[in-house]
């Protein structure tokens, strides 16, 4: 029997439209429609961000919720990350949604330069968020732009102020940030493995990179993370024209690494979440 490999599809991001690709699903029907599409296709886990009819992102906690409903209702059991970062907002507004109780809701345990900014997350900030996530029994999914974003939060899962096991990604090829380097990743995944040995993880490349990262995860038995979120015009990277094309690379992707895309049911028993009907 093959091993399950959770896909998960970043439908959205953050990034402006007019940088982007036309084909980045905006209103929440949109949405909606696009992140269905890529469930049919194989993703089990849709990483969110809304935004505004212009296209510019916001952390609205109404939209937020209307995108919950119309995924639970289109693609039943698919797990709802809600994203904490992007430029949806300052400080706090970042968590705004989190009373939502999504499944999983993203969670940087540093700050790391972006293209065009900081993304900037105080230990303040990151407490703060943690600690909302505990309380809505959210499982936060650990966004690890650097190495000692790693460190932080297995140092936060051993104090009990982050919930074990952690889930954990690996982002790699954001401009100014950590480059998409194989020897890295291999460092990272060890070093994941030695400090939390029950953890799990997906590796996300972005751009040109999100090809050669989902081998890489698929190789070294992660999960991995596709999307017009990640899958961006300014590296000069082919145009995607759907959610779905890229899920469906992934998931045909699998059987060369004796992996098969996870059901709905296994994802959910991967990453320790409650069964939903
Ligand atoms: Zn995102």
């Amino acid at each position: 029997m093959s091993e399950p490999c959770i896909i998960t599809v970043a439908i959205t991001g953050s990034v402006p439209r007019k940088e982007h690709n036309p084909a980045v699903p905006i209103t929440v029907s949109e949405q909606v429609d696009s992140t269905h599409e890529a469930f049919e296709a194989g993703a089990t886990l849709a990483h969110c961000h809304v935004r505004n009819d212009d296209g510019s992102t916001t952390s609205d906690p109404d939209k937020f919720a209307a995108l919950m409903d119309g995924l639970k209702k289109h693609c039943p059991g698919m797990i709802i990350q809600l994203s904490t970062g992007g430029r949806s907002g300052s400080g706090r507004e970042r968590g705004g949604m989190l009373p939502l109780k999504p499944d999983m809701a993203s969670l940087s345990t540093g700050s790391v330069n972006f293209p065009t900014r900081i993304y900037e997350n105080s230990q303040e900030l990151i407490d703060w968020l943690a600690a909302e996530m505990m309380a809505y029994d959210i499982k936060p999914e650990i966004e690890v732009f650097d190495l000692s974003m790693l460190f932080k939060a297995v140092e936060m899962s051993e104090a009990g102020t982050l919930p074990k096991p952690l889930h954990v990604q690996f982002v790699m090829g954001v401009k100014n940030a950590m480059p998409a380097d194989r020897e890295v990743f291999d460092f990272y995944v060890r070093t994941l493995q030695r400090i939390a040995p029950d953890a799990t993880w997906t590796g996300a490349g972005v751009a040109r990179h999100q090809l050669a990262v989902n081998h890489w995860s698929l190789e070294l038995g992660g999960h991995c993370r596709t999307g017009l979120e990640d899958n961006i015009r300014w590296d000069g990277t082919r145009l995607a024209a759907s959610n779905a094309e890229l899920v469906k690379r992934v998931a045909d992707l699998c059987g060369e690494y004796d992996r098969h895309p996870a059901s709905v049911a296994e994802a959910r028993t991967l990453l320790h979440l409650p069964a939903r009907a």
